[in-house]
């Protein structure tokens, strides 16, 4: 049984979505005066996931807490930007995630069973030395889906009698990859039509969108030598664009690239800029570090073709491809920059 604390941290629950049904709240019901406050706490929600890419709960009055976040999933399944509503999945899901990951293990256990039908179950505790969950590995495979960290791979997990061992911290992470998905789901289409009186909030969180989520890439004298570029890093620009994430080594491969191609640290960060789980200060540091401003004050390349295509980066090799070792090879070879007889480029570290 959950406290009312833990329904506005976590009212994506079954037991906080019993309580809201109970409520029978519609959305005509949000256009009266009564009901405002919870429009309210939804609107600044999406404020705060598209502008900070978090949402921070509110305790002091449980009902609108609880009520507030079906209602801003409700309201962004009127809003007509895709990136805009990746944005704000990821923001509350990576929120939620972060709470649950201070949690005790039961609590965890509770939810992905009653919330999400997980078939899970508790590692006994003198062996909790290396994880505290049992997660069968369907349930497990459906959750890795978009996650690309070689730790994840169900080959580099151990495994007892089809279930996968997880600890506390992985299970809230997997838990996250579902609460995503769910919003996502529910985001995508409206189910009732839009009442009058809502119009303008719609426009104005359209509006904040535009500005928050860029939907294009804002270099445009880089983009002949982007034409250029192998298909590995075309298709980790095409994922940032529409607002995808990249993993650990597709980012480092990237910035890598692009700095090695000769393009300016801003114009780095702005291909970055798109991505759904974009950190300004973040990124900027990884691009002044990749880029030898900073640390050892050594400028990297991009890892070799063998060492992508065993990352899962290298996509769709072209022709010229069969021929090259190095992405950046492929890309001299392409605008004509390749002296004969220059050595391959390698990793520095
Ligand atoms: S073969 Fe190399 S350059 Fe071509 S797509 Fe794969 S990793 Fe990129």
């Amino acid at each position: 049984m959950s406290t009312e604390r833990d329904k506005a941290r976590y009212p994506f629950t079954a037991e906080a979505a019993e309580f809201i049904r109970k409520l029978g709240l519609r959305i005509e019901d949000l256009t009266s005066e009564y009901y405002r406050p919870i429009l309210v706490r939804a609107e600044q929600r999406i404020r705060q996931a598209l502008t900070e890419f978090e949402v921070t709960p509110q305790e002091h009055d449980i009902n609108i807490e609880v009520t507030s976040f079906p209602t801003a999933v409700m309201l962004m399944s009127y809003v007509n930007n895709e990136l805009a509503k990746r944005r704000y999945a990821l923001a509350e899901s990576k929120s939620f995630s972060e709470r649950l990951r201070e949690e005790p293990p039961e609590k965890i256990l509770r939810i992905a069973k009653e919330t999400f039908g997980w078939d899970v179950k508790p590692i006994p505790e003198g062996e909790r030395q290396t994880g505290d969950f049992l997660l069968h590995f369907k349930q497990y495979l459906t959750n890795i889906r978009n996650l690309r960290e070689l730790r994840w791979k169900l080959t580099n997990r151990p495994l007892r009698n089809g279930y996968v061992q997880l600890m506390r911290e992985e299970a809230a992470r997997l838990i996250e990859e579902e609460i995503q998905r769910r919003i996502l789901e529910k985001t995508k289409n409206p189910l009732a039509k839009l009442p009058e009186a809502l119009q303008d909030t719609i426009k104005s969180i359209e509006r904040l969108a535009a500005t928050s989520t860029p939907t294009q890439t804002p270099i445009q004298t880089f983009d002949l030598k982007i034409k250029d570029s192998p298909p590995c890093i075309k298709k980790l620009i095409e994922t940032l664009s529409s607002g995808g994430r990249l993993s650990h080594i597709g980012r480092f491969a990237l910035t890598s690239f692009l700095v090695n191609a000769g393009a300016k640290e801003e114009e780095i960060v702005g291909f970055f800029k798109s991505a759904s789980d974009f950190d300004e200060r973040k990124t900027k540091y990884q691009v002044e570090h990749i880029s030898g401003r900073r640390g050892g004050k050594t400028k990297y390349i991009p890892p070799k073709c063998d060492t992508l295509k065993t990352h899962g980066v290298c996509s769709e090799p072209d022709e010229l491809c069969q021929r090259i070792k190095h992405p950046l090879t492929y890309y001299k070879i392409k605008i004509g920059r390749f002296k004969k007889g220059q050595v391959q480029p390698t990793m520095k570290t």
